[in-house]
């Protein structure tokens, strides 16, 4: 049983931030930033494309209610919301989830995109990733 799993089954403790009949949104360990919280669904699903688009839509209705709640705590001045899918991509846990990070002034969350449009072919890419 993954760690998120037992984490619903009250096998391991948590702090619960909030909780439903689907939905379970817990204070990470690591507290990234102070409130660092992860959203999951109950049932386990390993990522985004395993988890039904129902689940998936009330997920991120939760996901939006706890990242507006962090919008309005003092001193809070935006937020991150994460979602890692595969070991390529960071994900450590093999249950689907959302981080919630709210950003301080002066935090030390480093979230930064290179700018590689330059030496993009955006032809070249759009006939892979097109849908
Ligand atoms: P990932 O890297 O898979 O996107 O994120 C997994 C997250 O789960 C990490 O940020 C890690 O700190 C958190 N985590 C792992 N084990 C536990 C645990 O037992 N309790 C809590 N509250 N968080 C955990
Ligand atoms: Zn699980």
């Amino acid at each position: 049983m993954c760690v998120f799993c037992k984490i619903v089954n009250k096998e391991i403790p948590n702090y619960t931030i909030y909780e439903d009949e689907q939905v379970l949104a817990f204070l990470d360990i690591s507290q990234a930033t102070i409130g660092h919280t992860i959203v999951i669904p109950k049932t386990h699903y390993q990522n985004i494309t395993e988890i039904d688009n129902d689940t998936l839509a009330h997920l991120m209705s939760v996901v939006k209610l706890i990242a507006s709640k962090c919008l309005t705590i003092d001193n809070v001045v935006g937020v991150n919301i994460l979602n890692n899918n595969g070991e390529g991509a960071g994900q450590t846990v093999n249950h689907i989830h959302f981080h919630i990070i709210p950003r301080y002034e002066n935090d030390d969350l480093n979230i930064t995109f290179t700018n590689h449009g330059e030496e993009t072919d955006f032809g070249t890419v759009l006939n892979s990733f097109k849908i």
